[in-house]
């Protein structure tokens, strides 16, 4: 029964010819790509023509996604990675050396504080935090060796704005990259190329994707020979992103503007609604005008309060415990950005590894909570925080 012929079910055919062409960005997850000629191979290394080689120096899905970010933020040639943290990890790998500085702000995103704590030190580069919503205490922590300032726009999770104008004219004078990572934001919230940054990031895994179904990063830089320089450490650390979670993304991606408008709006309303609830302590969204950052919403946001609410409980941990118990229909989970609203406590999750004092400091105390509003109908989000704050404050 065996079949001698010359053709083998392992050795790949063509695809059928069809002169109608897929509505839909086909998904190729091939890590391979195939030459006719050793001279056609030198064609394309040498760059007389263009193609691919092999996926982990880069693919196709990976680059429809990124011309699509590309367009939202006003860059060229970002580039797609396996995570958020993977393009935190190429920019810094790719643009420092031993015996140079970073500033960060001190309430960055978890694993990028780690980074700056614990991993970049490692390789011999210096870093400091300071209070990004807070100009003299930025600039005081500049030295003549800084390279970089990593900065959030929004800060997870008491939503302070970032005092972006004074941050880009600082790193102007002192000649450092202004590297912003987005994520919260979102370029509809911020386009930082349009206010000085250099480089751009983005945990696509967040709103831009918007489904919780994949992990991915973005990077762009304003100046090519920098680009150049992330995308071969990017490529030799092999932080490459997968074909099928690129494909994924640019559906999610295609649905980001209105789920941006629908989130947005929910948050503003159950921003409102928690601030009449008795049991909640205060609120902190950046649309309201309590906000203590509220005049930085209007003139770096755009008056956009965004789709995180955050807001701290009467009652500590027990009414925290009680809460999430009553609030059975709302995720209770560690991200952000989900279509469907996502509960989540820092003091347990992204805090943890502070002591209670470090947490005060911030203001998150145990009954802090933050809050990725989704798109569901308003009214239902609404009525499900007050029953479960309220069956929460009943229970204390
Ligand atoms: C989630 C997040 C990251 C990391 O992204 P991953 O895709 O989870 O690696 C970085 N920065 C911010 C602000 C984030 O919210």
């Amino acid at each position: 029964m065996t079949d001698k012929s010359h053709s083998s079910i392992v050795r790949r055919t063509s695809i059928p010819n069809s002169a109608s062409e897929p509505l839909v960005t086909p998904l190729m997850p091939s890590v391979v790509y195939t030459t006719q000629t050793p001279d056609a191979l030198d064609d394309q290394y040498e760059g007389r023509t263009t193609g691919y080689t092999y996926a982990r120096e880069g693919h196709p899905n990976a680059d429809v996604l990124a011309r699509k970010i590309d367009q939202l933020e006003g860059a060229e040639g970002g580039l797609i990675l396996g995570s958020g943290m993977a393009a935190v990890t190429a920019t810094m790998m790719g643009l420092l050396k031993a015996g140079d500085h970073v500033l960060g702000g001190d309430q960055l995103y978890g694993r990028s504080l780690r980074m700056m704590a614990e991993e970049l030190p490692r390789f011999g580069v210096e870093t400091t935090l300071a209070d990004p919503t807070d100009i003299d205490a930025m600039r005081a922590a500049i030295q003549p060796n800084t390279r970089i300032i990593l900065v959030e726009v929004v800060s997870n999770p008491t939503l302070r704005v970032a005092d972006m104008d004074g941050i880009a004219q600082l790193a102007k004078d002192c000649g450092a990259l202004l590297v912003v990572d987005n994520t919260f934001t979102t370029p509809r919230g911020y386009k930082p190329f349009e206010h000085g940054a250099d480089i751009v990031i983005h945990s696509v895994t967040k709103l831009l994707a918007g489904h919780s179904d994949v992990t991915l990063g973005y990077v762009a830089a304003r100046d090519p020979a920098l680009m150049q320089q992330i995308v071969v450490t990017a490529t030799t650390f092999g932080l490459t992103p997968s074909p099928f979670d690129c494909w994924l993304a640019e559906r999610g991606l295609h649905s980001f503007d209105l789920r941006f408008d629908r989130a947005s709006a929910n948050a503003a309303i159950l921003a409102d609604a928690l601030a009449e609830c008795p049991g909640v302590k205060r609120v902190l969204y950046p649309g309201r005008a309590d906000h203590p950052d509220h005049n930085r919403t209007v003139s770096v946001l755009q008056g956009e309060g965004g789709n995180m609410v955050s807001f701290e409980l009467h009652g500590g941990r027990p009414a925290a415990n009680a809460m999430t118990t009553a609030a059975e229909h709302i995720a209770f989970g560690p991200t952000l950005g989900d279509v469907a609203t996502v509960l989540s406590h820092s003091a347990s999750s992204s805090h943890r590894a502070l002591t209670p004092e470090g947490r005060a400091a911030l203001g998150i105390s145990e009954g802090f909570f933050r809050v990725s509003v989704g798109i569901e109908d308003p009214e239902l989000l609404v009525r499900e925080f007050t029953a479960a704050i309220a069956e929460a404050q009943h229970n204390l």
